[in-house]
């Protein structure tokens, strides 16, 4: 199916569609949203991603619900590039 998505290093289940969230192995679950791929801030939405539901309908609510995903890990990663001195006044560090 996806095949074009062969070593670009999101991992495929055994048909080629690309794995997200809980389907990702060897990250701690809780470290993968649902429609991240085993790339962190690399999603699948749609027809591609393994297990979606194939039709317009899933793959645009998809695309809709990615979007607070995206949101959430470009926050996180903002969090985690905040220069010390920026960090909330009274924190430890
Ligand atoms: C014959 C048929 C009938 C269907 N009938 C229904 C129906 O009645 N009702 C229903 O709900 N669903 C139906 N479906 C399913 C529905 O079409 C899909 O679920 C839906 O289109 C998925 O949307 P998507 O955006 O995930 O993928 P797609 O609509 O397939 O969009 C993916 C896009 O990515 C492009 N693309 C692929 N590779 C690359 C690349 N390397 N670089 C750039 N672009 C690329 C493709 O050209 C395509 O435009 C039907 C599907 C088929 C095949």
């Amino acid at each position: 199916m996806a095949a074009g998505l062969r070593g670009c290093g999101v991992e495929l289940d055994d048909k080629g569609f690309v794995l997200t969230g809980q389907g990702v192995a060897g990250q701690p679950q809780s470290a993968v949203l649902s429609l991240e791929t085993s790339l962190p801030r690399v999603f699948a939405i749609g027809d591609v991603r393994s297990s979606s539901i194939k039709r317009v309908a899933a793959a645009v609510g998809e695309g809709a619900a990615v979007v607070a995903q995206i949101h959430s890990a470009l926050s996180a990663l903002s969090a985690s590039h905040q220069p010390r001195g920026s960090r909330v006044a009274g924190s430890a560090d």
